[in-house]
């Protein structure tokens, strides 16, 4: 067990140095969440020998646990300080909530599916990470009886950004959103300042469609 923890521990010491630093990932604090978080444990026995490998793994449930590159650039175009309240839309595995949990005070995360919640919130739980609460719900709507929330991160892709997340994002706040088509999207910043909300276009990328309300249908 030990010798497998120490192996795990320079896979991810890898991962960090080829994946994240030779690109353009530089945030400190996301670095070491990156450095500290066992990302085997979000991706189940069979698959934790891929787990620091450089792209997206399934995780059951039609489902996906997003490449660590895209983790860490999502976390750090967020501009976290350490003392935020976050939502953070499609819980998926846990991985990224526990990487938010480590960087900042207080994470709320939403799951629509509801086998998907208890498993992340059993690994979150075992890694000792009680500043993570997982929601299942719809969570296209966010959280309105707990906002505002200083940064909203959407882990699936939308058709528009939800006028609810919007809503919920407290003034000089930052939301981060794949939006596009189904097959292929680009990573969208958002800002707020006052009543106005600026963005900017910054990757493409494919992820696994935001099923709800104000989203894409079933
Ligand atoms: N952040 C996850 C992780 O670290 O493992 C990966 C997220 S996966 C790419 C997208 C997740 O969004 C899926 O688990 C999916 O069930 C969920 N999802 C899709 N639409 C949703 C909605 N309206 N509300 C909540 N979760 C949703």
């Amino acid at each position: 067990m030990a010798m497998d923890e120490n192996r795990f521990t320079q896979l991810r010491e890898r991962m960090v140095s080829a994946q994240l630093l030779s690109r353009d990932i530089r945030d400190p604090a996301v670095i070491e969440a990156m450095r500290t978080i066992p990302r085997h444990m979000f991706v189940g026995a069979d698959n934790a020998d891929m787990a620091y490998t450089d792209g997206p793994l399934p995780i059951g449930q039609g489902q996906t646990i997003s490449q660590p590159y895209i983790v860490a650039l999502m976390t750090q175009l967020l501009e976290l300080k350490g003392n935020e309240k976050v939502l953070e839309i499609g819980t998926g595995s846990g991985y990224q909530a526990a990487i938010l949990a480590h960087v900042v005070k207080e994470v709320h995360s939403i799951e629509r599916h509801e086998h998907l919640a208890r498993q992340a919130s059993t690994t979150l739980n075992a890694l000792g990470l009680e500043n993570v609460e997982v929601h299942v719900g719809d969570g296209t709507l966010g959280l309105p009886e707990l906002a505002p929330f200083d940064a909203v991160i959407v882990t699936a892709a939308a058709p528009k950004v939800p006028q609810s997340l919007l809503d919920q994002l407290d003034d000089g706040g930052r939301l981060v959103i794949p939006v596009g088509g189904r097959w292929g999207q680009y990573l969208e910043c958002w800002q707020r300042d006052g009543d106005k909300f600026s963005s900017e276009g910054v990757v493409p990328v494919a992820f696994v469609p935001l099923v709800g309300e104000e989203g894409w249908g079933e």
